[in-house]
């Protein structure tokens, strides 16, 4: 079985509002360059130049780890207020 082209699924944050963007990388021959942006804040979350590219980049409703229990009022509005871990509090 010859596989010429490797698909990997990854996750990347956003730095600003920690909204976690579920992404397709694939491996180009050629070096490309692109970017994404964060779909709830605007902010770039990730730019590349290189042999690997990415596609098909959406934003993950749900924490792939953490699931928080709390989710209800996140779904009309996206009223992030800086802390996405509510959880995490010790
Ligand atoms: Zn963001």
């Amino acid at each position: 079985m010859m596989i010429n082209q490797t698909k990997t699924t990854v996750i990347f944050a956003c730095p600003q509002c920690n909204l976690a963007h579920e992404v397709t990388q694939t491996h180009s021959h050629t070096k490309k360059a692109g970017g994404f942006d964060c779909a709830e804040c605007g902010a770039a979350v990730h730019f590349w130049y290189g042999c690997f590219v990415y596609s098909d980049w959406r934003a993950m409703t749900v924490l792939p780890l953490l699931q928080r229990p709390n989710i209800a009022n996140d779904t009309q509005d996206q009223q992030y207020d800086g802390d996405p871990f509510p959880a995490r509090r010790a």
